[in-house]
């Protein structure tokens, strides 16, 4: 396998768009005078999709899993499907907002409210591989016809528009950010974005032209 290949693997395979609901977060929850909330809500939002990385490294480094393989098969194994759906979860979150409210933590409070807005955030962007987001009460999906990265159903159309809000929204959390660190990691976020986006729709695209005219 090329080293192209395998970018194109992970770009193709990788479901994760964790960095896009951090920034969206922030962007949602953020106030200008309360910047000690950035750490809770940036958790909160990366919280929900804590057991796909715990999945992902121990498929792909300790089992030495193909990309393909983790994203079509283990991905959608009972065992991990639970705990996924299980951190998806809009009544748990709901009901550990309300009772750590009643105690006044308020960085639990808002870590737990920032995942809630994770599982929203997820709710009308996910086909097939959609989350049972009511659990333990329901197992109901919503399959919606609109996928985040399924160009089969609009995937193309909604991850831009995805990529295009995070910036929006970065442009406006950026004057925020009190760290170095958090606008090195906001930009290089984008930078990540907006270089996929030209790799993928227009180097390779070009390339495929120019392949197909070589051919005929
Ligand atoms: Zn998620």
């Amino acid at each position: 396998m090329s080293n192209g290949e395998g970018i194109k693997d992970i770009y193709e395979y990788t479901k994760m768009n964790t960095p896009s609901h951090a920034i969206m977060n922030l962007a949602i929850l953020i106030t200008p005078v309360q910047h000690q909330a950035t750490l809770p809500i940036v958790f909160g939002a990366v919280l929900p999709d804590i057991p796909m990385f715990v999945m992902y490294f121990w498929a792909k480094f300790v089992r030495r899993q193909p990309e393909a393989q983790i994203w079509t098969k283990i991905y959608f194994t009972p065992f991990w499907q639970n705990i996924i759906h299980g951190f998806h979860s809009i009544p748990l979150f709901l009901v550990g907002i309300l009772t750590v409210h009643c105690f006044g933590y308020w960085q639990v409070e808002i870590t737990l409210f920032s995942a809630l807005l994770h599982c929203l955030g997820d709710f009308p962007v996910h086909n097939d591989d959609a989350h049972r987001h009511f659990l333990p009460f329901s197992n109901y999906r919503f399959i919606s016809p609109i996928s985040y990265w399924d160009v089969k159903h609009h995937g193309k159309i909604v991850g831009l528009v995805e990529k295009l809000l995070v910036l929006i929204a970065s442009l406006y959390i950026f004057p925020l950010q009190q760290s170095w660190i958090s606008k090195v990691v906001i930009i290089a976020v984008n930078l990540i974005y907006i270089t996929g986006f030209f790799y993928f729709r227009v180097f390779r695209r070009c390339q495929t032209s120019n392949s197909a005219s070589f051919e005929q």
